[in-house]
């Protein structure tokens, strides 16, 4: 809220399926091959060839639709939506207008402000346009490996009121469709992508004119772009100005978004049902079969983390926010003597060291991003948690399990690293801290106690960072008293 101003946001999301080939001809379906290897007289639109449709696109976007709590229309169509450019061969898309195949959703989030639910207007499918290659010597040329990739559309109803609205929604969305095993929702990767509607209001006040940020590929640029845009049409709605309703796009580097093209309005795309594609229909049989085929998901695994291994909310909604991160704890838990040890290590330290390790910041991450079995990692967890290695180096030890994964107490045992809580070794350590820096000694007596950090530090350092740190600390503060 800022001058009273609230701000009223929409998604639409794109998200392709994960089918083994496109949804209108046979080409595979792959991410990250040679341009223009994976097409043909379908996908490239050439006169005279015709569609014929993938099925597995209908299961996956009617099993996304029951996982969003969608009404899934037994009947549905495709629709031609026409536009020019560059990267649609046709001069139309195949998508859905009249007729979607979901409409009447919701999904449920976690916010810092409770919980909150997010109405979902429809879902419909559509095929995946190409993708333009600029360079700035030979010019713009394109991959048609894009076009004819499954797509659904994702559109929500503007109930989201703040950036972390928006950004729970969309996390949440990619925690659902992933379960559902639809998508893989990389966002870096573009399997995953959200324009943002946004428009200002006094509450109470009927909607203002919203304008449309496209192809938002990070969590971080659709906050980022949303409280841009908030701040831009609150500042030109007190200078007396009026928002139109336009495209913007928004720019990394500057934070600011700029116009880039005035909306189309629907009667522009002329619309009208594909004659090449018949009606689709989807029998109760097909319904029931659908509906079984999808997992348990995650509210109701958030649910059972809860009350099984005594995770916080907080902790449970960020563990399940991926099927694999669920997976991988679910492992490890069922071997942990304190699975809340084990969700804090993960939530912890694992995800400082998966981030430091995300050179390319891309923030996306998957099985492959930790290398580490999950029975080892518990075993490290149990290690840490019982004290036998104290926290410092338990963080080491994560380090060389993230380098090569082995057996924690295994490589504990062969480096030394147990803590030591010898009180001979932890006493030796202190004298001759205590006997090399008098002067600390002396302004700690003189009432500085932040000198104790500084002390304990060193002693810290005489034993290789090794000592039980609760019993040092005793040991240390006993001989300066004693002194
Ligand atoms: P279009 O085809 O014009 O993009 P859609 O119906 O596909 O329209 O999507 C409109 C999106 O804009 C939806 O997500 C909807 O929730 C959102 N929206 C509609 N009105 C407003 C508004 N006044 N402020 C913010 N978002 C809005
Ligand atoms: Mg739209
Ligand atoms: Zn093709």
């Amino acid at each position: 809220m800022k001058l009273g101003y609230e701000m009223v946001i929409g998604l639409e999301t794109h998200v392709e399926l994960h089918t083994r080939s496109k949804i209108f001809c046979s080409c595979l379906n792959a991410f990250g091959a040679e341009p223009n290897t994976y097409v043909c007289p379908v996908c490239m639109g050439l006169p005279g060839a015709l569609p014929v449709f993938n099925e597995q696109v209908l299961r996956y976007a009617a099993m996304a639709g029951m996982a969003l709590n969608c009404h899934v229309h037994h009947r549905s169509r495709f629709d031609r939506k026409n536009y020019f450019y560059p990267d649609l061969p046709k001069a139309y898309q195949i998508s859905q207008f009249y007729r979607p195949l979901c409409e009447n959703g919701f999904l449920i989030v976690q916010t810092s402000g409770g919980e909150k639910r997010i109405g979902i207007t429809r879902i419909h499918m559509e095929e995946d346009a190409g993708k333009l290659l600029h360079d700035e010597k030979n010019g713009t040329a394109l991959d048609m490996n894009r076009c004819g990739v499954p797509l659904i559309e994702i559109v929500s109803e503007p109930d989201i009121r703040s950036a972390e609205e928006a950004v729970c929604y969309l996390r949440k969305l990619r925690a659902i469709l992933t379960y559902t095993g639809v998508s893989d929702c990389k966002m870096n990767e573009g399997s995953l992508r959200c324009d943002v509607n946004l428009s200002i209001h006094k509450p109470g006040e009927p909607f203002g004119t919203r304008t449309e940020m496209k192809n938002l590929n990070s969590f971080q640029s659709v906050e980022k772009a949303i409280e841009a845009e908030f701040e831009r049409q609150v500042a030109a709605v007190e200078a007396g100005e009026t928002v139109v309703q336009e495209t913007r796009r928004f720019d990394q580097k500057s934070g600011k978004t700029t116009s880039m093209r005035r909306k189309e309005n629907s009667a522009d795309y002329r619309y009208f049902p594909d004659p090449d594609l018949p009606e689709i229909y989807l029998t109760d049989e097909d319904m029931t079969a659908l509906r079984e085929k999808i997992p348990p998901l995650p509210d109701e695994r958030r649910e059972r983390y809860m009350k099984e291994y005594s995770v916080s909310a907080y902790a449970a909604e960020l563990l399940t926010a991926e099927r694999w991160l669920a997976d991988y704890f679910e492992r490890g838990a069922a071997k942990a003597e304190s699975p809340v040890a084990l969700a804090n290590l993960i939530l912890g330290e694992v995800f400082a060291q998966l981030t430091a390790r995300d050179t390319q910041h891309t923030g996306e991450r998957d099985e492959s991003s930790l290398p580490i079995s999950p029975e080892h990692l518990a075993k490290l967890s149990d290690l840490m948690n019982s004290g036998k290695v104290n926290s410092s180096t338990g963080k080491k030890i994560l380090g060389a399990l993230f380098q090569e994964d082995c057996d924690p107490e295994r490589y504990a045992q062969e480096h030394e690293l147990f803590t030591v809580s010898d009180d001979r070794v932890l006493n030796a350590a202190v004298e001759k801290v205590l006997a090399a820096n008098p002067d600390m000694v002396v302004s700690y007596k003189a009432g500085k106690l932040t000198v104790e950090k500084a002390l304990m530090g060193k002693a810290m350092a005489e034993t290789k960072g090794k000592a039980d740190p609760e019993r040092l600390r005793r040991l240390l503060l006993d001989s300066i008293a004693r002194l």
